[in-house]
């Protein structure tokens, strides 16, 4: 029953969300992306709302900001959509739920975590009228993660080590994944404009988000942290009274929120964080919002899959079959097709999604 929720491509999934949401009685929007999928299917951000514009609280549940991450956010959607009682319960709480299914249609389609413009879209939301921030870390790297032949010789992986160990694990983590606008063809680029992404997002949010005084969101995402653990990383202002909300709500069943700040969670400090959204475009509410980080692979199996993808995007002259096999490693890097796997990351969804509503309706 539950690996019913799981699809095995972007089309499925959309298909999938579309039926769950219609069967749970709400109308889908759809938000159509320029160019084709991996199969020539259509491509669109769909959106899916359960209550009236007058509810005084919005929870978001959203999924595949990172693309290839959507095959495990789209199933939480699917079983938030499949649970009347959680629905329910919702709707007596005076808390809409706005579920937006694909933020990065193109990536999910194409098993890649950036958008078609090369963007982490999680990295995109800058001022881009300033100077961009700076990662002098990437820049030392950048020609160790994508190295002119592929895979990398030993000399290669010797250049990274010797990083790891001159600066320490985290240094690297935090110089490859903080976000870099130098690279275009680099890992974790947050671009120079808005993507298509970001400024379709914007719209959604000013449609969905202005009614209401408090906003909450759960962002749906892989491949950080232990295999199958969800962590709730914080993804809001690291203010104390928000801090302390978030920690209140989703450390109510005796789970934890980390944050970025504070070197708590398993991620690195990063910019241009796509939460800055919330408050741009609902600056009237109280925000509110996590990360739900599922892990998969180890951080260098993960890292590993995403310089091989990045590397056959920037040499469409490579063979065929190295790059069906970079592809087919994206896929696994981000999306762990166990039952076991999948179990936990229902189960903790759901939980994260009542735990939403209960800390939106201040019960
Ligand atoms: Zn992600």
């Amino acid at each position: 029953m539950n690996a019913a929720y799981f699809s095995a491509n972007y089309r499925q999934a959309r298909q999938r969300f579309v039926e769950a949401a219609v069967a749970a009685g709400m109308t889908v929007q759809t938000h159509a992306h320029p160019l084709p999928g991996a199969e020539g299917e259509a491509l669109a951000m769909d959106v899916a709302r359960g209550g009236g514009f007058d509810a005084p609280a919005l929870l978001i549940v959203s999924s595949g900001c990172h693309g290839v991450e959507g095959y495990a956010g789209s199933a939480v959607q699917n079983a938030v959509l499949a649970d009347a009682a959680l629905l329910g319960a919702a709707q007596a709480a005076g808390v809409a739920l706005l579920f937006i299914h694909a933020l990065n249609p193109h990536g999910y389609s194409h098993d890649r975590r950036v958008t078609h413009e090369g963007v982490d879209l999680n990295r995109n939301w800058v001022d881009f009228t300033r100077p961009l921030p700076a990662n002098p870390g990437y820049d030392a790297l950048a020609p160790l993660l994508l190295p002119e032949h592929w895979p990398p010789g030993p000399e290669v992986q010797a250049g990274l080590m010797a990083y790891a160990q001159a600066h320490g694990p985290r240094a690297l983590q935090q110089a490859i994944s903080g976000g870099q606008y130098r690279h275009p063809q680099g890992l974790f680029y947050g671009g120079t404009a808005p993507t298509w992404s970001h400024l379709t997002l914007r719209r959604v949010l000013r449609q969905h988000g202005r009614g209401c005084r408090r906003l909450g969101w759960i962002d749906l995402h892989t491949g950080l942290g232990p295999s199958g653990h969800g962590e709730r990383i914080l993804a809001a202002r690291p203010d104390p009274d928000t801090v302390q909300r978030a920690r209140a709500w989703w450390g109510a069943d005796g789970g934890s929120v980390t944050a970025l700040h504070d070197g708590s969670s398993s991620s690195a400090e990063l910019e241009g964080m796509m939460w800055q959204a919330a408050y741009d475009e609902c600056p009237q509410a109280e925000f509110t919002g996590i990360a739900l980080e599922y892990g998969t692979l180890p951080l260098e199996a993960t890292v590993g899959a995403l310089r091989a993808d990045h590397w056959y995007a920037a040499h469409p002259e490579a063979p065929a079959d190295g790059r069906a096999q970079a592809r087919q490693a994206m896929r696994d890097a981000f999306y762990v097709a166990t039952p076991a796997w999948q179990q936990q990351v229902l189960d903790q969804g759901l939980a994260a999604v009542r735990l939403g509503v209960a800390g939106l309706s201040g019960a």
